[in-house]
């Protein structure tokens, strides 16, 4: 069983052809609202290949709180311990993209800043074969959920921040993209990770196990959006690692399904069914 302790969010996304600079008014071309948070979205992909997966998060007490966790439940994502928190707003991100895909993203955190891990939200992380974890939420829950499990600990270090010794000593899988790898290794207490996976893109990933690098690549795709690549491969990953795939096996089913999900516009959208996985990887 995979528990994932992250984030929910209710993504606004403008197009507009060129970025506002600070003062100016521009007029969007189009707007969509579409459920996000990287806690949300890896959930999701883990969910969609079969995973057995639990969310731990927190939502507002807003409107929008229903309908995110209403989703979530769709894609057969435990919500027992998706809590709501009084008098808050769930997660929001405001993400303004232009013609070029250049973009800028505003996230207000909301209900996911007072994420904390209530009794029962311990005890099934306690019970997790897999937790995997991202940065979206307080530090001080990060921690606490890496400290309680007893099944393999994956952290996505994702927006990028530097990692406390109390953090990595616990982390069994890190798993960061070139830029959250500067910025975690800058620190210079991540080398003892036992398996530290950096992702690149089209070129798939880097495995570091006890040192040793190995390339994983990813297949080649049509690619029409990247956006939630990364939280696709996360899911992923943990759900290969929840049926006891070995880690380079693991990585690269990851690697395919974060190759599928780039496949059409948006983050969830293309995140790969486990039929789908197995339709288009048949050898
Ligand atoms: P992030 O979105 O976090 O920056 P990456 O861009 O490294 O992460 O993408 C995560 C994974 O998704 C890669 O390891 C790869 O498997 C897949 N992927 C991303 N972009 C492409 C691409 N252009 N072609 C094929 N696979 C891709």
């Amino acid at each position: 069983m995979i528990v994932v302790v992250g984030s929910v969010n209710l993504d606004t996304v403008v197009s507009v052809e060129e970025l506002p600079l600070p003062g100016e008014t521009v007029t969007a071309a189009g707007l969509v609202t579409v459920h996000g948070g990287k806690g949300a979205n890896q959930a999701v992909a883990a969910a969609r290949l079969g995973g057995d997966v639990t969310l731990v998060a927190a939502l507002g007490s807003d409107s929008e709180a229903h309908l995110l966790r209403e989703s979530l439940a769709a894609e057969g994502v435990g919500v027992d311990h998706v809590t709501s928190i009084p008098g808050t707003r769930s997660g929001v991100a405001l993400i303004t993209v232009d013609v070029h895909g250049e973009n800028v993203i505003v996230v207000y955190p909301g209900a996911n800043g007072d994420l904390a891990l209530m009794d029962e939200a311990r005890s099934v992380i306690q019970a997790a074969d897999v937790v995997l974890v991202q940065l979206e939420i307080p530090m001080s829950a990060v921690v606490t959920a890496v400290r309680i499990a007893r099944g393999t600990v994956i952290v996505n270090a994702a927006p990028a921040r530097s990692l406390s010794d109390e953090l990595v000593d616990r982390i069994d899988v890190l798993v960061v993209n070139e830029h959250e790898r500067d910025v975690v290794y800058e620190a210079g207490n991540a080398s003892h990770i036992p398996v530290t996976i950096t992702t690149i893109g089209a070129d798939g990933a880097d495995v570091a196990v006890e040192g040793e690098i190995q390339r994983v690549p990813a297949p080649a795709v049509d690619v029409i959006d990247t956006t939630g690549a990364g939280d696709t491969f996360c899911g992923a990953l943990a759900e290969a690692l929840d049926r006891g795939e070995p880690i380079i096996d693991a990585v690269g089913w990851a690697a395919k399904a974060g190759a599928l999900s780039t496949t059409a516009l948006g983050a969830r959208t293309a995140m790969p069914s486990l039929s789908e996985m197995l339709d288009h990887f048949k050898e």
